[in-house]
């Protein structure tokens, strides 16, 4: 099985056809071409949405950081400076100086009060750190020495304000805290005491966190030596744990700005971080945020997106393999129509097989209907009656009418089956249009109808044959359809390599809604407004004649005043070809005189030239239009000749067909051969061959 034939009856696709009428091999391309990138684009989408967020999140966990920063940083300052005019105030002073614990105690109580919520105690100290007062009330501690403890170390160092450490206070069961103590001066400037409020770290990570904790996983305050002051995640309980040693806390306690996915925060596993310095007081704030939170968020954004991909997945597998279906249809269809076209073609064959023998069988007794009809009224003319007489003629007409529908009929199935070989031969415009004219003529006459002919003169390569069956065809029409005292006009001309026929009427035209049916087959239009008879195949027929030489035919036509054909067959004229010759490269005589009578009945000259030096010297000498060459002579193979028309510039265009009992095997094509014609060989197609080259060789334009 060749590719062509494989291709034709369907077991050879285009290969998207090849996969799509597999359900399987579809959804293997489907999830490859599909599948595979949504899939892919999702997943990039994800992380793509995946890292933005987390950009956000942590550009959101920065920002939340430097305002709790700047928050507590004004907290604190805010109380140090109420300290710092309370501690002014006589009445402190006073008390203060005056070392009663009954005057302190009854001035701090007044104050207690304006203290924010996470302020425990406000106390005051005498210059060498005995406890004066204490509010709320801790009656017992009250005399007690806290010199040791960092706030007072801090605050008496220069008897300036200052921020402790944390520590817990020596009241049982208070949580962690952190102190801010301011001097008490006199009125010199020198130091009494120590006024100190202890803030409760429980409740100021509380407080201070408030509206952050919500929003991120923990916040933590960490002092200048690492130390947890306080943390939002939990308020106190983490109060002083270490966090020196983690490298985020280092870095910021150096100055630098934490932000960022940090792999191991405070030892809670990987965090987004971002820290801020807390202003004047050393201590840093960080905000933490959990990445796996971010995961959490993102989780319905992950959901929708693999719906959709799932859902775009789905839906073009769905079209796919509805498309699959709809393939193996047409596939099927297609062999369907092969496997049709096959017997249509080959019924077509047989059609053509029984209309010929059919034509054979019929023309035989017809023949003899004919023949004998015509003998009986020639030989009984004297002894029948009228009456015999129309009958024999009856007998006549009828089988004439058979014999060419007949003849109709098995052309148009040839023509068909492309049966129909052309036969050009070289005339001359009168004596092609010749014979029909004086038939025409004939039937012209016994109708009545005017006939008159403008034909020019010039030479044609054309099938004479075909084209007076065209002629013929359309002038019988014309007369046929032209009442008495009607005229028909054949006019025959050339233009340029064309030829050009019109065949007028002045008789009954075609219908213009009938006009488009006239060239089918057995379409006859004027039935109802003629008694003409016909066989409804003659124009089909001279449609297809047309067509097979390239040509075209057309009409124009009014009912009631006429019909007018034209027809042009294009190229069939060549201007000169005379002075020229056809070169024949042959040794044996008898296939030199066939070529030498195929040239002659072109109307071409031709020289013949037997061995392979002669026949360059001949070409050499005067381009010949066309060479017919034999390859086996007997001084050297045709090839030689070939080879070297070939290689030189002036001989190179030469048209040569090679004419040998050798089959064409390709090589001489090879050589630059233009044709091989295998002896026996076929006259029309050697002078098919001939009328085209030497019509090329006229016209080189062409
Ligand atoms: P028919 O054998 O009937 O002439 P054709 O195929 O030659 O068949 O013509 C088809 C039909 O076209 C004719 O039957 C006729 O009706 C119409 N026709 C063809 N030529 C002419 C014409 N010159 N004038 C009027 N009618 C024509």
């Amino acid at each position: 099985m060749t590719l062509r034939t494989m291709w034709r009856s369907g077991s050879l696709q285009r290969p998207a056809e090849a996969i799509l009428v597999s359900p399987l091999r579809t959804l293997l391309v489907a999830v490859l071409l599909v599948a595979l990138p949504v899939g892919l684009v999702a997943v990039a989408a994800a992380g793509a949405a995946e890292e933005r967020a987390q950009a956000e999140k942590l550009a959101a966990a920065d920002l939340a950081a430097s305002r709790a920063a700047e928050r507590i940083a004004s907290i604190v300052l805010h109380l140090q400076d109420g300290l710092v005019a309370f501690a002014a105030t006589p009445a402190i002073r006073g008390a203060v100086a005056s070392r009663s614990p009954a005057r302190v105690s009854a001035a701090l109580e007044a104050s207690h009060a304006l203290l924010p919520e996470e302020v425990l105690r406000v106390f005051a100290l005498d210059r060498e750190g005995v406890l004066l007062g204490i509010e709320p009330r801790a009656d017992t501690l009250i005399g007690q020495s806290f010199a040791f403890r960092d706030y007072f170390i801090g605050v008496s160092r220069e008897w300036r304000p200052y921020v402790s450490d944390t520590f817990v206070t020596a009241v049982q069961g208070t949580p962690p805290a952190v102190a801010i103590a301011v001097p008490v001066l006199d009125a010199g400037g020198g130091p009494l005491g120590a006024l100190a409020v202890a803030i409760d770290l429980e409740r100021a990570g509380t407080v201070w966190f408030a509206r952050l904790q919500a929003a991120f996983e923990d916040i933590y305050l960490v002092d200048d030596k690492g130390l947890v002051i306080t943390r939002a995640g939990a308020p106190g309980a983490d109060t002083r744990r270490d966090l020196s040693a983690d490298p985020s806390v280092r870095a910021a306690i150096r100055g630098e700005h934490v932000r960022g996915l940090v792999p191991d925060f405070a030892a809670a596993g990987q965090m987004l971080v971002a820290s801020a310095p807390v202003a004047t007081s050393g201590w840093q704030l960080f905000v933490v945020a959990s990445p796996a939170g971010l995961q959490h968020a993102l989780a319905p954004l992950r959901s929708a997106l693999a719906a959709v991909s799932l859902a775009l997945i789905f839906l073009v597998l769905a079209v796919l393999v509805a498309m699959s279906f709809i393939v193996r249809g047409v596939v099927a269809q297609r062999r369907r129509l092969a496997t049709l076209n096959a017997d249509l073609e080959q019924a077509g064959r047989h059609k053509s097989d029984f209309l010929a023998s059919m034509s054979h069988e019929l023309r035989t007794p017809l023949n003899a209907i004919l023949g004998f009809s015509q003998l009986l009224d020639e030989q009984l003319k004297e002894r029948i009656s009228d009456k015999q007489r129309r009958y024999l003629g009856n007998i006549h007409e009828a089988g004439s009418h058979l014999l060419s529908l007949i003849n109709d009929v098995l052309d148009l199935s040839k023509v068909e089956a492309g049966r129909v070989e052309l036969r050009p031969e070289k005339t001359t415009v009168h004596a092609l249009v010749e014979p029909v004219i004086s038939g025409m003529r004939a039937a012209a006459d016994v109708r009545g109808v005017r006939f008159d002919t403008m034909v020019e003169s010039g030479t044609l390569i054309i099938d004479a044959g075909r084209f007076r069956q065209i002629l013929y065809n359309l002038l019988s029409n014309a007369v046929k359809f032209t009442p008495a005292d009607g005229h028909v006009t054949l006019r025959v001309w050339t233009a340029g390599r064309d030829l050009h026929a019109q065949v007028a009427d002045s008789g009954i035209g075609i219908p213009a809604d009938r006009q488009s049916r006239i060239f089918g087959v057995f379409e006859r239009v004027n039935e109802d407004r003629s008694d003409s008879s016909g066989t409804g195949l003659g124009l089909a027929l001279t449609k297809r004649l047309v067509e097979l030489q390239s040509g075209t035919v057309s009409f124009t036509s009014r009912e009631g005043s006429g019909t007018t054909f034209d027809v042009v067959l294009p190229g069939v004229a060549p201007t000169v070809v005379e002075g020229e010759r056809i070169l024949v490269v042959d040794d044996d005589p008898r296939a030199v005189e066939l070529l030498l009578a195929i040239t002659g009945g072109l109307g071409l000259r031709a020289e013949v030239a037997t061995t392979v030096e002669a026949a360059l010297e001949a070409s050499r000498r005067a381009a010949p239009i066309a060479v017919l060459l034999d390859l086996q002579l007997a001084s050297e193979r045709g090839e030689a000749v070939l080879r070297q028309l070939r290689a030189c510039d002036r001989t190179r265009t030469i048209p040569i067909a090679i004419v040998s009992v050798e089959d064409d095997d390709g090589s001489a094509r090879t050589l630059g051969a233009d044709e091989h014609f295998t002896k026996p060989v076929d006259r029309a197609l050697i002078a098919g061959w001939l009328g085209r080259v030497s019509l090329r060789t006229a016209n080189p334009a062409a």
